[in-house]
């Protein structure tokens, strides 16, 4: 394969065409109804709820607003979610595969009439999703997708042919999706919410909740928010003094290129029912219109040389559409729960106040909006149409057994691995490279920057201790067991650490 040479390192298109918005940073205690951890999608979603439901919020994010899997996903907004309605009828029921599509379509309704409420100019489009296959093996169960989506109320239809490039063998198509530019919409809903009682802080990073009568969250910088309700929306929870999630979240990355092709583009989401995954839509730009090429997916800090897989897209990208020139690329995770499922709801059945959101599987879109519904209706009436269903504490966790066991296995494998690997010890590296080596018996991770210098830390994760491994296409440390990411220098990334990697004195050049 002819290796391509990108001009520019990772970066989104969401990100290069939004400039960031200026809030303040909490630097004093204060007290509201909600408290509301993380600034992406599902946060600002569930702050925009319940200050439009009476109560006064305050949002505090760790960095800058719409940054972490918001500021780089592929923002098709969508009750489409794969082949999922089969697979939720088998392992749940029919009446569970009716919530699902039900709550997500009710998301996309609920996404577009804030938009036109709010006039919000963020490129959103309606647009037909499609499942499609290349393959003879995946056509009865496009199918049946199909069947079971109109049964469901949704607007389905069986397929054999789509507009795009390829062909097919079979699609499931399904109207009156949509697609926004995911940033521009979310900037736009936070300006509804600072006002003299509620409030978005930046730079605020949670490292402590506490409960007491009241819940009492502590930030970084020393300073106290006391709220009656807590909602984690940190994408992995930055809490976790209890409910096991670190056993029952499982962090996928995933790479996406935007590419300028000769051709036009034809309208319409599609994505891939076979691995190896891959979905299209297109993107208005200053530039004209784009074509979003995403996939390659696999376990955070696990597999190949990550620019492996940037190299994989791209080599895809010019099979489909000869000539394309590539103008961005990014590449981000979202986390699985083993049924599929999201958890929206109670963070634990004894805690009335205290609420999270997230698990995804990469549709995050129409499902933060939909646990923002569930969280707001628990919050204001107790009760929510779609609670049993996104429960976090539901029975089929338990139910999905194989799913869990083997996760986990895979998960103690990591860290065993990542303890007992043969460690290289000579530090030859070249600019740009990273490697770990041992001092005094510890394992230290060095990176070498273009100017020479060598950054040391600690790669053990300071979340649960795990082994973390270099990630060459971002620069990142990544840990394979839970998802946490860290810079070259140990600042943190994503995931649930909340404390920095140990920087180690060492040679520096
Ligand atoms: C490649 C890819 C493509 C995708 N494409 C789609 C798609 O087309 N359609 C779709 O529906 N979904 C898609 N998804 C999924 C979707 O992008 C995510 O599910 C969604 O963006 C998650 O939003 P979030 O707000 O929960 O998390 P985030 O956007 O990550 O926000 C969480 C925020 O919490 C902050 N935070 C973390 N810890 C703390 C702390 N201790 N204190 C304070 N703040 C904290 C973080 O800084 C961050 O800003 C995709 C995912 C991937 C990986």
């Amino acid at each position: 394969m002819e290796k391509y040479t990108f001009a520019q390192p990772p970066h989104p298109y969401w990100l290069a065409s939004t400039s960031d918005a200026d809030y303040p940073v909490l630097d004093r205690d204060i007290k509201v109804d909600a408290a509301i951890i993380g600034g992406g999608i599902t946060g600002i979603s569930c702050a925009y709820l319940l200050k439009k439901a009476g109560l006064s919020v305050a949002v505090l994010e760790a960095d800058r607003l719409g940054q972490g899997a918001t500021g780089h996903t592929t923002a098709k907004i969508t009750s489409q979610h794969g082949l999922i309605y089969n697979k939720i009828k088998k392992q749940m029921g029919m009446e569970a595969a009716q919530q699902y599509a039900a709550a997500n379509e009710q998301a996309i309704r609920e996404i577009e009439a804030i938009i036109q409420e709010k006039e919000i100019d963020c490129d959103f489009s309606r647009q037909t999703a499609y499942v499609y296959t290349e393959r003879d093996g995946y056509v009865q169960e496009i199918e049946e997708e199909a069947k079971l989506a109109q049964e469901l109320g949704i607007e389905a239809n069986f397929v054999t042919e789509i507009e795009l490039p390829i062909k097919i063998k079979a699609a499931v198509s399904f109207g009156k999706q949509a697609q926004f530019h995911p940033r521009k919409y979310l900037l736009a809903l936070a300006q509804d919410i600072p006002d003299d009682n509620s409030h978005i802080f930046i730079q605020s990073r949670v490292v402590d909740i506490d409960e007491e009568k009241n819940y009492l969250i502590t930030t970084a910088a020393g300073k106290k928010v006391v709220a009656e309700k807590v909602i984690i929306a940190s994408h992995y929870p930055c809490y976790n003094k209890a409910g096991l999630y670190f056993a029952r979240l499982f962090p996928h990355r995933s790479y996406v290129v935007a590419i300028k092709a000769q051709e036009a583009y034809p309208g319409g989401m599609y994505i891939t029912a076979e691995e190896p995954g891959r979905s299209f839509r297109s993107l208005p730009t200053e530039d004209g219109e784009l074509i979003m090429i995403g996939g390659e997916h696999h376990k955070t800090g696990q597999g190949v040389d990550t620019r492996q897989h940037y190299q994989n897209l791209v080599a895809y990208a010019r099979e489909v559409y000869p000539g394309a020139e590539i103008l961005y690329r990014w590449s981000t995770q979202d986390y699985l729960t083993p049924d599929q499922i999201p958890y929206a709801g109670y963070f634990l059945p004894n805690t009335p106040n205290l609420f999270l959101a997230t698990g995804f599987r990469r549709w995050g879109m129409t499902n933060s909006m939909v646990s923002a519904m569930i969280i707001r209706d628990l919050i204001v009436s107790g009760e929510s149409p779609w609670q049993d269903l996104y429960n976090p504490s539901r029975q089929t966790i338990a139910a999905s057994g194989k799913t869990f066991v083997v996760e986990n296995l895979n998960v103690a494998n990591q860290l065993i691995k990542g303890k007992l690997s043969a460690v290289p010890t000579d530090t030859e590296l070249e600019a740009g490279e990273a490697k770990v080596i041992m001092i005094d018996g510890d394992k230290v991770g060095v990176y070498k920057d273009e100017k020479g210098t060598q950054h040391l830390v600690d790669t053990t994760c300071t979340h649960l201790g795990c082994e973390l491994k270099w990630n060459a296409a971002e620069k990142s440390w990544d840990c394979p067991c839970h998802g946490s990411r860290f810079t070259y220098e140990g600042e943190i990334i994503e995931g649930p650490a909340v404390k920095p990697l140990r920087t180690v004195k060492g040679q520096t050049d």
